[in-house]
Parts: structure tokens; sequence; C-alpha cells
């Protein structure tokens, strides 16, 4: 993976733990098998339902803005591949993965199992509810975008915690980093603009929130 890594590596990726991890996991066990040949290139790549795996640069930057620990649980939103959630597995002692859409949650599952994650859980679920029964998580890594963040996400955040979630409308998002301190203060900080598939929520929830609505 020394592409990769010199292409993170160059646009400031520092991390040793995160850059670490980002050469252990072959990002081409998690990309379809016709397109095995890209999956070193620095770009989103499709995964059928629609979906994307996320470009390398931003799995890598997402990934050292939580800082994660080795003690950390960890909440991973939109599985889609499963790629994300395998780079975290290597940074925390747990991770639940959740995944909207049936069919990719399984396949991401069967994926992780099969190669041996097996501190990762995937649910199929409305991850714009987080996850309660998980709850409360040293680290958050949110890979769609809703249209404003989530309260249960920032209510599942352990005091201490990192959250990363791109936020914003289909066109214009922008990736922020919101933090917990011991008193349960939420502080937050603008990363980057970002383009990441909407965060959809689920047509059963009854107390939808109005933003992300579209
Ligand atoms: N982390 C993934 C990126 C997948 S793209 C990877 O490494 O491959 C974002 C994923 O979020 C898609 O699979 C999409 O189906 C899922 N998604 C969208 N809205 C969601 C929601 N409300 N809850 C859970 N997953 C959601």
């Amino acid at each position: 993976m020394g592409m990769i890594e010199s292409q993170l590596e160059r646009r400031g990726i520092r991390d040793k733990r995160v850059l670490q991890a980002m050469r252990a996991v072959s990002r081409a066990a998690f990309v379809p098998a016709d397109l095995e040949g890209e999956s070193e290139e620095d770009r989103p790549l499709p995964i059928g339902c629609g979906q994307t795996i996320s470009q390398p640069y931003i799995v890598a930057l997402m990934t050292e803005q939580v800082r994660p620990e080795p003690t950390d649980r960890a909440l991973d939103v939109g599985t889609g591949s499963g790629y994300q959630a395998a780079i975290l597995s290597q940074l925390v002692s747990e991770v639940e993965s959740i995944e909207y859409v049936p069919a990719l949650a399984e396949d991401a599952r069967q994926r992780l199992e099969s190669l041996g994650y097996d501190n990762v859980r995937v649910r199929c679920g409305d991850g714009y509810r987080g996850y309660r029964p998980g709850a409360p998580y040293d680290v958050i890594v949110v890979a769609a975008a809703p249209g404003e963040v989530p309260p249960e996400l920032i209510r599942q955040l352990a005091p201490g915690g990192r959250m990363v979630i791109p936020v914003g409308s289909r066109d214009e998002q922008t990736l922020w980093l919101y933090e917990k301190d011991g008193d349960g203060e939420v502080t937050r900080e603008k990363l980057a603009p970002v383009m990441f598939v909407p965060l959809v929520t689920s047509p059963t929830d009854d107390t939808p929130p109005r933003s992300n609505r579209r």
C-alpha cells in the first residue's frame, strides 16, 4: 500500500497508529472484485446499492481526528463496505457499526468475519439514532451526511469522546469534529469541505428531524 501511504503522509496524516492501520487493512478486500485494480486509488469507489467506499485520505483523516485509543469503544455509522470499521478495529477495543441497507450490512458482516476482524459487530438499522445498547462511545465516525447533527449521536458520546461527522446538503457539506469534555460540555471544530452520501432517516421514526427531510 505504498502509494496510499505516501498520498496520506503527503497530505498531512501523521498519526503513526493510523498510518499503520491503513497499511494493515487491504482496501482491495472491501471493493467489488471488478474494481480491485483501482482499490489503491485515492477516490471513492461504488460498492453497489448506490453507495460508495470512502476515499482513503478521508478515512485516514476522520480516523486521525477522533484520536482513537486502544481502550476506546467506537461507533461507526454507515458501515458500507466495512472498510472504515476494519480500520477502527485495529485502533480501539471494540467497534459497533450500523448500516441502514440490509444487503450491505449482511455483506459487510460476512466480509469482516471472514477477514478475521472479530472486534467489530455490524448492526442493521438507522444510525441517525446511533446504537443505544452499545453507548456511550469514546469515538464516533459518521460516513453519511445529515442536514443537522443528530442529537442522539451527541448524547451517545462518552465524556471525553470525539466524533467526526459530515453535515450539510447533497451538494455542500462540512466535516466537523465534535468533542464532549468531562463535564459534558460539547465543542466543535470545522475540518474540511467534503462530499458524502446523505444520511437517510427511517420513515418509521416518530420524531423525524425536519431539517434532514428534503
Ligand atoms: N464507511 C463506509 C462508507 C460507506 S458510504 C466504508 O468504509 O465503506 C455511507 C453508508 O452509509 C452507505 O452504505 C449508506 O447506506 C449508509 N447510510 C446512510 N444513511 C444511514 C443511516 N441512517 N444509518 C446507517 N447507515 C446509513
